[in-house]
């Protein structure tokens, strides 16, 4: 361990007891976890390890710091909770201290492939898979030289705050950011997209208010004219897999900035869902699934080390995490063009969205706005109904500004380049809602997206939907062509019309909030 790094330990108070494991190679932490019996090896050669009581993020128990300098600028609320700098110099100590007395894996590492925007990371963790995790996502430096620290994160994952209750805390974890001292505590939950989406909360509020950079929740990928397409989407609406694509380069997976002229992946790796995964549907992600690769929550067939992609048993959740360039057609240096396509992805399980759409100006900042997907929630045991979700950015929970600060700069880029096009993209039920319905395939979204891009879309005209006023496409090579227009697709026409009304009302309704801040624009 250089000084440094020694020195940036002690700055932060953790004067380790036990020992620190520096930047240890990917062969010496598997070894570690392997022999502390925290994970297993697949007979792929990747790491799989459970993440305990949390499979998912907890966004109740997400905190950012209230301080003169964030006072103004975070939109707070029920995504943005307030947490005073006294609270969390509480849950620091307690990290540090409990940080100190165990072994821990520092990782030095950087986000942001742009050498304008470029932030270090030093992450202090708990667990090897942990340190596993960051290498995996953050990208590693060339060398450790005199690098300046800009965030440091612990993660103390096995601590719990007993009296949570005393400090005003909904739970016995929390993760908690302050923007100004520029350090994240985790405590309590050992699921690492805690540490990812931490981490892109800080560029979410840093990149556009200081450097101008729209910071957006997207994929992004690039194919051989150099025409670069965004996904926007929520959780689970088809960023990670439609951006792996063997015809196109992948410039990134989850999180990207939008400068001037080019945009740049802030991470070094990406983090698939696994859930369903096969060789035949998702080959590039499949295959990167090997020694490197950290998989979480996922399941062995019996008697074997083979996954069992079918299994959700511990949760639907299951992830991969592994560097972006175990997938072939990676871009090295993550960065790419200013966007040709931009695809809004929502998976709606209501069925009324037409696999794809085209959106005018007013409209693209009307669906990026609304940020809409659908879940489908368990109500009564063997019955599920599909809920309306609405996540402003398709990425609210990792936005500290208004989410007008976002759209604003995005009105900004498409007045500015008016040849982007923008497309809202139905990854979910076709021919009637979930329970009725089916998901469109995902060859057919596939399509869908490769017409879009190569200008095909439009030979055959476009004919405007009567509730949403989108146009959608008459024809889709090697589509079929009913399956464009949702409504022939639903046996009951007249339950079509009523449906796709209600979920019209409900975009309007969720963007009442907004429209106060749009209309002088
Ligand atoms: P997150 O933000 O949580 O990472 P994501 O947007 O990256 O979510 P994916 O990991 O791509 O979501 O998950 C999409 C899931 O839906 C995959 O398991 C994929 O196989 C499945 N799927 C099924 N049909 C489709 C389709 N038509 N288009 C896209 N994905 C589909
Ligand atoms: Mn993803």
């Amino acid at each position: 361990m250089n000084n440094l790094i020694s020195n940036q330990l002690e700055t932060l108070g953790i004067n380790s007891n036990g020992s620190i494991y520096f930047q240890i190679p990917v062969a010496e932490l598997v070894e570690h976890a392997l022999v502390n019996h925290e994970a297993h090896l697949t007979d792929s050669g990747a790491l799989s390890f459970n993440t305990g009581e949390f499979t998912g993020r907890s966004p109740r128990s997400r905190f950012l710091v209230k301080d003169s300098s964030t006072l103004t600028h975070v939109d707070w609320g029920q995504v943005n909770k307030p947490m005073t700098s006294a609270l969390f110099d509480e849950l620091f100590n307690r990290a540090k201290t409990y940080l100190s007395s165990i072994p821990i894996y520092v990782r030095l590492s950087h986000v942001c492939n742009h050498p304008n925007y470029k932030q270090n990371i030093l992450s202090i963790c708990e667990s090897p898979c942990q340190d596993l995790f960051v290498n995996n996502m953050f990208t590693p430096p060339k060398s450790i030289g005199d690098t300046s620290i800009d965030w440091s994160i612990l993660v103390a994952s096995s601590l719990k705050i007993n009296d949570f209750e005393t400090l005003g805390l909904p739970n016995s974890h929390c993760v908690s950011i302050d923007l100004t001292r520029r350090q994240i505590v985790i405590i309590g939950t050992a699921y690492t997209g805690e540490i990812k989406k931490s981490i892109f909360s800080a560029l979410n509020y840093i990149l556009p208010l200081n450097n101008d950079v729209l910071t957006m929740h997207c994929a992004a990928n690039v194919g051989s004219k150099n025409d670069t397409a965004l996904f926007f989407g929520l959780s689970g609406t088809g960023k990670t897999t439609l951006s792996s694509d063997h015809d196109r380069i992948l410039i990134g997976d989850d999180e990207h900035g939008w400068d001037k002229d080019s945009i740049f992946n802030f991470e070094g790796g990406c983090y698939a869902k696994t859930i369903g995964l096969t060789f035949k549907n998702e080959p590039q992600i499949f295959n990167a699934i090997r020694f490197g690769a950290l998989l979480e929550n996922v399941s062995f067939k019996p008697n074997s080390r083979e996954v069992d992609y079918e299994n959700a048993s511990i949760t639907e959740n299951m992830r991969t995490s592994y560097p972006i360039n175990f997938i072939q057609n990676a871009i090295a240096g993550g960065r790419g063009e200013a966007p040709e396509n931009i695809f809004f992805l929502s998976a709606d399980a209501f069925g009324v969205l037409p696999p794809i759409s085209k959106l005018n100006l007013e409209q693209a900042i009307y669906y990026f706005i609304n940020g809409y997907t659908a879940k489908v929630a368990g109500t009564e045991i063997g019955i599920k109904s599909p809920v309306a979700t609405f996540s402003a950015c398709f990425g609210a929970a990792f936005m500290p500004l208004h989410p007008m600060k976002y759209a604003d700069m995005l009105r900004q880029k498409l007045k500015d380049n008016p040849q982007i096009k923008v497309w809202l993209v139905n990854t979910g039920w076709i021919a009637g809602p979930f329970g009725v319905g089916r998901r469109i395939p995902l060859d057919y979204t596939r399509q869908l997206i490769r017409s879009a891009m190569a200008n095909t879309l439009a030979e055959h005209g476009f004919q405007t939907h009567p509730v949403f006023n989108f146009e959608f496409p008459r024809e889709c090579p090697n589509i079929p062509t009913k399956i464009l227009n949702p409504k022939q697709m639903w046996e009951n026409l007249d339950g079509y019309d009523e449906q796709a009304q209600k979920l019209k009302t409900m975009f309007d309704q969720n963007y009442q909030q907004f429209e106060v801040f749009v209309e002088n624009k």
